[in-house]
């Protein structure tokens, strides 16, 4: 990276000198945690947390130390360059936000922490909430009093979701989140009550983890791991570690489910490429550092869903996996491409779930967490919100808490906020992918190839390169052109799930060729004119009348049938227009309850 030339105070260089020591604190904490996660033997458990104490509390006094904030407002005045100024916003945040909030407090949420550990364990085990109930009581006024020390007059989670969104708005993030809900439950609804029967068995059997393991090095070595600032192991939960010198991933072998591996190992390898990628002259400083944690996730996600499951990929693929698993060599491209895509149509947990269904399971950790922490919504209240939600956006029931509310972690660790990052990494990767998409010649040839290079280069020059220099908004705009957006994200799942189980013919559809959705577009521009025109005098049946007339898609809309959705999906060429075709397919059909909504549709009644 170019380093812009500008005057640089002494101050400056002080103050770089001081983060550089706290960052290197910081990551020094994380090969302890590695260590720890990964091969430490359990008898090292005491001194260990000592270690890490001590460490943390060195960090957290090397960044609010008096000097760091004396030297900010020394260099308020200066003239600095744009990466220079980058540079100190970060450092200033860090500052800022370590600095408000009391030590004493910390401690107590640190306290709390873990013995809701260990309340969450047993509660989960014994499949009672009640008992991990008051921790999380606790958690949440903590969390409260803790967003209130930094801010007071803001929205509680929105503060506390900087923790790990610092630049997006709680609002942006809302807005991202809505638009994903609101299309992903109708889809995943069609995918339900769809009669497509993919090839879900192709990997089912038994593989020596042993074999799996070859498998996940030889794949780390076609995507082009740096195994010389790198390793593979196995932990509990796969995660990645490091910095631009040094970053190690994990895994997890089951010996029945070799998918699971190799998407873990490929998720984890893309995270580590961008921690690889990090500019390794700017260590120690903010440039230096990855961008937060819905851009880290958007590149594990770019490798684990576009790029390994891809048909492409697969092509590539699978001819190494039948040399290393035996046992499936009557394995074609399509059985392995959709046994790798399938949607698990009952599966309550989500670090089971697969490409789709895992963004719902997200959404009611956020909502619920959100009402949590803003005063919505009461602690004892929350299986049954939870088990609502769940039956609302997917269509199942968790009958017990274990399988329910409690089965992630993250609340005993008062971790609020979180979530929501795993999907906007999901959303920003489809929107990364079709830029690369648009910038390489032949993506998807290159990797069947094998030849990821031109890939690696893009992610490199758009994203890694940058490290913190801008802001997340900021980032996706300079890498593709337009605002972070769920758009590319929705019609993506659309039509990659709508080829996969047959919704078109379901509909009664066939793909639209694109001078058809040309014309739509033209014609939905003079149709929605006579809409609006109409719809501000006419009563309810007329005006529907005319716009089903006029509507050439639409031709057997039941104007005098029961409440459901006009299909004005015609407002926008395709996607609407597909949901809205369906409804009436369903409406047809006599299951006119089932109609789902589209972000466009007006209400009949
Ligand atoms: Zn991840």
């Amino acid at each position: 990276m170019s380093t812009e030339t500008a005057p640089v105070s002494d101050a400056y260089d002080e103050l770089l000198e001081r983060y550089e020591r706290y960052s290197t604190v910081q990551s020094a904490g994380g090969v302890l945690s590695w260590d720890q996660q990964v091969t430490m033997p359990e008898g090292g458990t005491p001194a260990r947390t000592k270690q890490q104490s001590v460490l943390s509390s060195m960090g957290h006094e090397l960044i609010t130390d008096e000097k760091v904030a004396e030297l900010l407002a020394e260099i308020e005045e200066a003239e600095l360059s744009g990466e220079q100024s980058a540079v100190v916003r970060e450092i200033q945040r860090t500052h800022e936000r370590a600095a408000k909030v009391p030590q004493e407090l910390v401690e107590e949420i640190s306290e709390t922490a873990s013995e809701a550990l260990t309340a969450w364990e047993s509660a989960k085990e014994v499949d009672d909430f009640s008992e991990f109930a008051p921790y999380l009581q606790t958690h949440v006024e903590l969390k409260r009093e803790y967003a209130a020390e930094i801010d007071p007059d803001r929205d509680p989670y929105a503060v506390l979701m900087e923790d790990y969104e610092p630049c997006l708005s709680l609002d942006r993030v809302e807005s991202l989140l809505e638009a994903v809900r609101e299309r992903l439950v109708p889809l995943i609804a069609e995918i339900r009550d769809s009669d497509a029967s993919l090839a879900v068995d192709t990997f089912d059997g038994e593989f020596p983890v042993a074999d799996q393991e070859v498998l996940a090095r030889e794949t780390l070595d076609t995507l082009g791991y740096d195994w010389d600032r790198g390793r593979l192991d196995t932990s509990t939960h796969p995660f990645t570690a490091g910095n631009q010198f040094d970053t190690r991933i994990t895994t997890r072998f089951d010996s029945s489910d070799p998918l699971g591996a190799l998407g873990s190992t490929i998720h984890e390898f893309g995270h580590a490429q961008y921690n690889l990628g990090l500019p390794r002259e700017e260590w120690g400083t903010p440039l230096g550092e990855s961008r937060d944690l819905s851009v880290h996730e958007s590149q594990s996600r770019l490798w684990e869903n576009h790029v390994g499951r891809s048909q492409a990929f697969w092509e590539l693929f699978l001819p190494q996996m039948k040399a290393d698993l035996p046992g499936i060599e009557d394995a074609s491209v399509a059985d392995a491409y959709q046994a790798a895509n399938q949607v698990y149509e009952d599966n309550l947990i989500r670090v089971e779930a697969d490409e789709l269904t895992y963004h719902l399971h997200v959404l009611v950790r956020f909502e619920i967490e959100r009402d949590l922490i803003e005063g919505d919504l009461s602690v004892e209240d929350v299986p049954q919100e939870w088990n609502d939600k769940y039956e609302q956006y997917l269509g199942i029931r968790p009958e017990s808490n274990a399988e329910g509310c409690l089965q992630d972690i993250h609340w005993s660790h008062g971790n609020f906020g979180y979530f929501p990052t795993y999907t906007l990494g999901s959303v920003m990767a489809a929107q990364l992918h079709a830029a690369a998409e648009r910038d390489i010649d032949g993506l998807s040839e290159t990797v069947a190839d094998g030849d990821f290079q031109p890939l690696h280069e893009w992610l490199s020059a758009n994203v890694h390169q940058y490290g913190a220099r801008f802001e997340t908004n900021e980032l996706v705009k300079q890498a593709t052109g337009e605002e972070f957006v769920a758009d590319h994200f929705l019609n993506y799942v659309e039509t990659k799930y709508s080829d996969l189980y047959d919704l078109w013919a379901r509909a009664g559809e066939s793909a639209e060729p694109e001078a058809v959705s040309r014309w739509r577009l033209a014609s939905s521009a003079v149709l929605s004119a006579v809409w609006f025109l109409s719809s501000a005098s006419a009563p309810a049946a007329p005006h529907y009348r005319l716009w089903y007339t006029l509507c050439p898609s639409l031709p057997t809309y039941p104007v005098d049938g029961p409440a459901g959705n006009c299909g004005a999906g015609c407002l926008l060429p395709w996607p609407a227009w597909r949901i809205a075709s369906r409804n009436l397919a369903r409406q047809d059909e006599g299951d006119a309850e089932k109609r789902t909504s589209t972000p466009f549709c007006l209400p009949v009644e």
